[in-house]
C-alpha cells in the first residue's frame, strides 16, 4: 500500500498492509492514491509512414499507419489526401501530427520521381511477373485469371464449330 505523511515532507512510499495499517493508526499518515496525469487520460495515436509493399518489380505508394492502444483501432491510408484526413477514435477526432504529414508528402514526392524514372513492369515482357499480376488482380478484383478466360473462349469457339 502506498502511504504519505499527512505534512506531505516526504514522498509517497510503499509499505506491507500489515505495517500501512499502523503507520495509518499513529494519524501521521494518509493513503496516497495516485491520480492519472493529463497525458495518461488523452487517448493518443501512434503514427508511422511507411514505404509501399514491393511486388515483384513494383513498388506500391507509401502510405500512412496510425494505431490507438486505448481503443484498439489500426488502420491504414495512402493516396494524395492522406495527411488531411481526420481520423475517428475513442470519441475524438484527431488530424494528422504536421511532422507525419511533412514526412508522408516528402516520401510520396521521392516515391512519383522514383517511379517516373522507373515504368512498372509491362505485361508481355515477364511470364513469372504476367502470372503474378494476372493473381492480383483475380485476387483483389475477384476476376478470372487470364488462362481460364482463354480456357473459356477455347471452349465456347470448339462448341459453336460444333454445331
Ligand atoms: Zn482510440
Amino acid at each position: 500500500m502506498k502511504l504519505q505523511d499527512i505534512e506531505k515532507k516526504f514522498p509517497p512510499f510503499d509499505k506491507s498492509a500489515g505495517e500501512a495499517a499502523y503507520l495509518l493508526s499513529t494519524k501521521k499518515f494518509v493513503r496516497y492514491v495516485e491520480t492519472p496525469t493529463p497525458e495518461q487520460l488523452i487517448p493518443t495515436l501512434v503514427w508511422a509512414v511507411k514505404p509501399g509493399p514491393r511486388v515483384d518489380d513494383y513498388e506500391y505508394p507509401p502510405y500512412i499507419h496510425y494505431s490507438c492502444g486505448k481503443c484498439g483501432m489500426a488502420t491504414m491510408s495512402s493516396g494524395p489526401n492522406a495527411a488531411a484526413q481526420l481520423v475517428r477514435h475513442c470519441g475524438i477526432v484527431e488530424t494528422v501530427p504536421e511532422h507525419i504529414a511533412e514526412k508522408f508528402r516528402e516520401m510520396r514526392g521521392k516515391y512519383w520521381e522514383r517511379s517516373k524514372k522507373k515504368q512498372p513492369p509491362q505485361p508481355g515482357s515477364n511470364k513469372a511477373v504476367d502470372a503474378r499480376l494476372d493473381q492480383l488482380v483475380a485476387d483483389s478484383l475477384g476476376y478470372k485469371p487470364r488462362e481460364v478466360l482463354i480456357a473459356e473462349l477455347q471452349a465456347h469457339a470448339a462448341s459453336v464449330k460444333r454445331s
